[in-house]
């Protein structure tokens, strides 16, 4: 090797020991106070695969320590894929009017409710497009029906007037989930043109307000979305101290204007969960269907870089096939193999309602 080749090499590597010696300092000061610098962030969203285990090893420690054993199952009815939004990135936008439209019937949804009891899940997530065909009233039906079974409720049904929402909270609703999206103004002003963040932000904090363990989160690789945006997304959700964090790939949608743009990635979506586990360890964070739909052993993955639930699916299979907000949408059904996922990790499946630990706080 020619000397100046050396100089260089040698540089290099001095320069990837410093950096590694950064990583390592940065994990155990987040493992131990739960706070980072935005810069200390991307320098982590930064690392590459080589890197990574420590990171995810020290998110799997702190899942453990503050979180326990155990997987939080959390049953997915998809009551309505009625959409009145324009979400460039999702198929059940308005402009779509290549899917069929269907509102479950309350028949429906109590039938999928009983089932989901038989598979012993504790929570119901009623789940729908943003719409008013389901009038406040009839959400308040299903709310009361679920809550005399003994389940706990989360509601994500979008953007609501706080009387809405309060009206949910007094008849039991236990939680609600509605994503950010993204931080990042300017990019969520150009996928949303008929939304704004700071509408987000309020719904969110009028949601805190009313004692709703509060569910938010972010896509991840969306088109133009920066690492400083997504620094931005985890130390948002820590701000407005989130009961729960849903952290997912995008992915590309036909009939949306994003359909050729490319889908989020694995590992980026791994460091993003590690992260929020390392910044939010009191946090639920779900091995999400996009991660599993783009990779087979995406939920395993997420499992062990921090994440402690799942949400399985139990729409009725004619209704799933038509929510399509991304295409070939994996569904856990299958209550053995998803037992068995769980355990050959050396997980356990929770036989509590896996409600936030913060609720317990002093
Ligand atoms: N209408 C409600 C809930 C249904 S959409 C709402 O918007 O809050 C549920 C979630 O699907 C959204 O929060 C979004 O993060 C996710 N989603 C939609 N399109 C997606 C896509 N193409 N890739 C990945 N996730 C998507
Ligand atoms: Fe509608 Fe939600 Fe999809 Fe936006 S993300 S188009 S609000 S279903």
């Amino acid at each position: 090797m020619k000397a100046s080749a050396l100089k260089t090499f040698c540089f290099t590597l001095e320069r990837i020991e410093f950096f590694l010696k950064n990583i390592k300092e940065i994990i155990e000061k987040l493992s131990t106070t739960q706070i980072l610098s935005k810069e200390e962030i991307i320098l982590l969203l930064n690392i590459d695969e080589d890197s990574a285990t420590p990171l995810f090893e020290a998110a799997n420690q702190v899942r453990l320590k503050y979180m326990g054993n155990d997987v939080h199952l959390r049953g997915l009815i998809e009551i309505s894929n009625h959409c009145i939004k324009s979400c460039n990135y999702c198929g059940l936008r308005k402009e779509n009017i290549n899917l069929t439209r269907y509102k479950m019937n309350k028949n429906e949804i109590l039938n999928s409710v009983n089932i989901a009891i038989d598979l012993g899940y504790k929570t119901i997530v009623l789940q729908s497009g943003e719409s008013n065909v389901f009038p406040a009233e009839e959400i308040v039906e299903i709310i009361t029906f679920i809550k005399e079974k003994g389940l706990a409720v989360t509601l994500s049904l979008g953007e609501k007037d706080n009387d809405v929402y309060k009206l949910w909270k007094e008849v039991g609703a236990d939680r609600y989930l509605l994503k950010h999206e993204t931080a990042d103004p300017t990019l969520y002003q150009a996928l949303h043109p008929d939304m704004s963040f700071a509408m987000r932000r309020l719904c969110l904090k009028n949601l805190k307000d009313l004692n709703f363990q509060v569910g938010s989160g972010c896509m991840v690789g969306l088109p133009e979305q920066t690492l400083a945006s997504l620094a931005d997304d985890l130390l948002f959700m820590q701000e407005i101290d989130v009961e729960m964090a849903g952290i997912g790939p995008f992915i590309p949608s036909p009939n949306t204007p994003l359909a050729h743009n490319s889908t989020g990635t694995v590992f980026m979506t791994l460091k993003m969960l590690a992260i929020a586990r390392l910044l939010m360890p009191l946090a639920h964070l779900p091995a999400t269907t996009a991660l599993g739909t783009i990779h087979p052993q995406g939920r395993q993955l997420a499992l062990q870089a921090g994440a402690n639930v799942i949400m399985p699916n139990i729409t009725p299979v004619h209704y799933r096939k038509l929510y399509e907000i991304y295409p070939d949408r994996i569904s856990l059904g299958d209550k053995v193999k998803l037992d068995k996922l769980i355990s050959s990790l050396g997980r356990t499946i929770a036989n509590d309602a896996g409600h936030s630990p913060k609720m317990k706080l002093p």
